[in-house]
């Protein structure tokens, strides 16, 4: 994962690094290369405007051009910016305490991996002692109901559905049956479309009314850069989103909607997909990544 932008970033840091004095010119030429690397990483315009502003700011202050090793002064920069970006630190799923009801609303575009993310979460969230229910609540996409049923089953976690298309009439029962059979844990799998549709949008804003979630997580395909970002603010305006899990980062060699999420959005990326497989779900790490991306 992020092998391009983490080659990039490297070349642009070692070629200042061991110098034992650099001048302005230096530190514009570097900032320069690193603003085509963002652009390149498929970093929003203004994301990396702000990006570029700030680092350049920052770095050409006394303590960059004076110091011992002023190279390595300019990556501290670079890096503190770059996590900065990412989120600053770890949030936290936003959790109630176990006797009382945890919902959490997955929802985003077909193919994102939604289904997937419920799962994994499902996974997760009952090794660490939870109680938690799926709710088949993907009514469009055929597979989608077969496909939470087998995951379930993988996972011993129950997987509430019915055979009907009213999504809202499920999601209530849905409620009922967790809290009267002490789940605490309520983990709802929305329908998604191809592309952004407002017959979705109508669809999941009724659901959440109806839900009232504790956590509305949007679930973004870290492949597709920038436009994850777009759908991400479609989403939140119409929406309201708490928090992001981007998945399939295990493939993403680029690092674009990783680095303009949280910017874009102000919305924190919680968790990140890295792979197919159920316990494949790690919690987002921004200093971590910052460093894979710095080498
Ligand atoms: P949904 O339509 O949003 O519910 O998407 P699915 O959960 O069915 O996932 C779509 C495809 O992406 C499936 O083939 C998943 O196995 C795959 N997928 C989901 N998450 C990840 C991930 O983190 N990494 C990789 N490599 N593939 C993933």
């Amino acid at each position: 994962m992020l092998e391009n932008i983490a080659q990039k970033f490297t070349d642009i840091t070692k070629q200042l690094s061991g110098k034992g004095k650099i001048t302005e010119k230096n530190i514009e030429d570097a900032v320069n290369e690193i603003k085509i690397a963002l652009l390149e990483a498929d970093v929003n315009l203004r994301v990396v405007r702000r990006f570029v502003n700030r680092t350049i700011e920052e770095a050409k202050g006394e303590k960059v051009l004076k110091a011992v090793d002023p190279g390595q002064q300019f990556t501290k920069i670079v890096y503190d910016k770059i996590v900065a970006l990412l989120g600053d630190e770890n949030q936290a799923l936003n959790l109630n305490s176990p006797n009382k009801t945890t919902t959490i609303l997955m929802l985003g575009l077909q193919g994102a991996g939604k289904t997937t993310a419920s799962a994994k979460l499902a996974y997760k969230l009952k090794k660490e002692g939870r109680n938690p229910l799926l709710v088949a609540a993907d009514l469009v996409r055929p597979a989608a109901i077969e496909q939470l049923k087998v995951l379930g089953s993988q996972i011993d976690v129950p997987v509430y559905f019915e055979e009907h298309k009213d999504a809202v009439k499920i999601v209530n029962n849905a409620l009922d049956y967790g809290k009267k059979n002490q789940f605490n844990t309520i983990i709802i799998d929305t329908a998604g479309r191809l592309q952004l549709d407002q017959d979705m949008m109508n669809e999941i804003i009724a659901v959440k009314k109806a839900v009232n979630p504790d956590e509305t997580m949007f679930v973004a395909d870290a492949m597709t850069g920038q436009n994850a970002v777009e759908i991400a603010k479609s989403f939140d305006e119409q929406v309201g989103i708490s928090s992001v899990m981007l998945t399939k980062f295990d493939s993403d060699t680029r690092g674009g909607a990783a680095l303009s999420l949280k910017s874009s959005t102000g919305k924190p990326i919680k968790f990140i997909g890295i792979g197919e497989k159920i316990e494949d779900i790690e919690p987002f790490f921004p200093e971590r990544v910052a460093s894979r991306i710095l080498g």
